[in-house]
C-alpha cells in the first residue's frame, strides 16, 4: 500500500485538536506503517514542503503567520482537512472578534487593565500581527473536509485516516461522525 505525506498544522488553537490525535495512542503505531509525517508541531521541520497528500489543520486563521502558512499549506496539499471546531467556524479563538479591533483589544488588556505596567506585544518579526478579524479556514481557503468537534475525538480522527491510508474518499457519515 502507498504511503501517504500527512502533515498536521496548528494556527489559532489551543492545541487540543492535536491533544486527541495524541489520544490515538497505539493506533499511532499502526498509522506510523503506512504515513510520512512530513510537517507537524510534534515533528520539527521548519518549512512546509512539497507534494503533501494530507493535512490536519487545527485552528483559526488569527494572525500574519497563520495567513502565510495556511496559504502555503493550499498550494502544496491535496487534501486540506479542517480538522476541529475552530478551524471550522472560528469557535473559542474567533470569541475576540466582537470585542473590536487588535489595537484597541491589547492596549485595553495590557495597559488599561495591567496590574502592574505594562505594554504592548510588539516585537516585529518575533510576535506575529493580529489579523483584523479571525476567520475559519474556508474563509481563507479552500477547505476540502471538515472534521467537527472541540477537539474531535480520537475514534473520528481514526475513522477518517482510515480512509486516508485506504486512499479512499473521505467520508464521514452517521451522528457520531459529524455532530459538534
Ligand atoms: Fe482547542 Fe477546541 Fe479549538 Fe480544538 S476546536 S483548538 S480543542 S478550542
Amino acid at each position: 500500500m502507498e504511503r501517504r505525506r500527512l502533515a498536521t498544522i496548528w494556527l489559532g488553537g489551543c492545541s487540543g485538536c492535536h491533544m486527541s490525535f495524541l489520544d490515538l495512542d497505539e493506533w499511532l503505531f499502526e498509522l506510523a506503517q503506512h504515513i510520512d509525517l512530513v510537517y507537524s508541531p510534534l515533528a520539527d521541520v521548519k518549512e512546509y514542503p512539497d507534494h503533501v497528500d494530507v493535512a490536519l489543520v487545527e485552528g483559526a486563521v488569527a494572525n500574519e503567520d497563520h495567513l502565510h502558512l495556511i496559504r502555503q499549506v493550499r498550494e502544496r496539499t491535496r487534501i486540506l482537512i479542517a480538522f476541529g471546531d475552530c478551524a471550522v467556524t472560528g469557535n473559542v479563538t474567533a470569541l475576540r472578534n466582537p470585542l473590536g479591533a487588535p489595537e484597541a483589544l491589547l492596549h485595553t488588556i495590557y495597559i488599561e487593565r495591567a496590574e502592574i505596567a505594562g505594554c504592548l506585544p510588539h516585537a516585529p518579526g518575533i510576535v506575529p500581527q493580529l489579523l483584523d478579524k479571525v476567520q475559519p479556514v474556508h474563509k481563507v481557503v479552500p477547505v476540502d473536509v471538515y472534521l467537527p468537534g472541540c477537539p474531535p475525538p480520537a475514534p473520528r480522527i481514526r475513522a477518517l485516516l482510515e480512509q486516508v491510508i485506504a486512499g479512499e474518499d473521505i467520508r464521514l457519515t452517521g451522528r457520531e461522525m459529524i455532530k459538534f
